[in-house]
């Protein structure tokens, strides 16, 4: 399996897992459905599966015309089966979904929404984090409660450390400086974001992080008790 990264919107992140048996692919995300055309167009990837993390536009702006134009199978939780266009098959927390040769397991993790999951592909030890996870940030809490925020970020927090994180949006930059804010002696993120700028200025993404790096560097996953982590969120809202 290889992954693709396709930039969407104005710092979105689609990204496409592709088999490389056969050239099919899922795409996690389309935020919108014109630049995942081009790119399979180009490359001859048949798209098979559509898999969302979660309902907002810019997550799911894609989903009808691609499914129109390739026929593609759409997944999401089961509880937003009524606001993920076009949904098709609907999973839930822990349940292992398969399909051809992608399998990856279900992880629901509310908070930015109440219906947020993430699709880890465990063989390939990856994870898609949606608006949940991101580097050197969490998603805003828009309808879940900050237990479970936290609760979620700690379920990914348990997985292996060299567990390659993908998420939503690129926004790990401005993340970066609230980060160093609070926690200027971290030695780890100053080399991480040393690292991060070498790659932007570069035009390449900073993304897949690990969540080695996430851990030693992400001052939501360094919060240790919910009263910590609500109040960098609270700072964070306001930064
Ligand atoms: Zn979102
Ligand atoms: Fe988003």
């Amino acid at each position: 399996m290889r992954i693709e990264i396709i930039p969407c919107l104005q710092d979105n992140y689609s990204y496409l897992i592709v088999d490389e048996i056969n050239n099919n692919a899922c795409v996690i995300d389309p935020s919108e459905a014109e630049p995942i055309i081009k790119f399979i167009e180009k490359n001859n990837i048949n798209l098979k599966y559509i898999l969302n993390t979660h309902h907002h536009f810019d997550h799911i702006g894609g989903n009808i015309d691609l499914k129109k134009k390739y026929n593609s199978i759409v997944v999401g939780y089961k509880d937003d089966a009524n606001r993920i266009p076009e949904i098709d098959i609907l999973v839930e927390d822990n349940q292992l979904w398969k399909a051809e040769n992608f399998e990856a397991k279900i992880m629901h993790i509310p908070g930015h929404t109440t219906g947020h999951i993430s699709f880890y592909f465990f063989k390939e030890k990856l994870i898609f984090t949606g608006d949940t996870l991101f580097s050197l940030g969490c998603g805003k809490i828009f309808e879940g409660t900050y237990e479970e925020m936290f609760t979620s970020l700690n379920k990914i927090k348990s997985l292996p450390e060299d567990t390659k994180i993908y998420c939503g949006h690129e926004y790990t930059l401005q993340n970066s400086k609230f980060c160093i804010k609070h926690d200027p002696a971290n030695l780890d993120l100053q080399k991480k974001i040393i690292d991060i700028k070498k790659k932007l200025v570069n035009n390449t993404p900073s993304i897949p992080s690990t969540l080695k790096d996430e851990i030693e560097c992400n001052i939501f996953l360094r919060a240790n008790n919910i009263e910590s982590f609500s109040k960098l969120r609270d700072l964070k809202d306001n930064f």
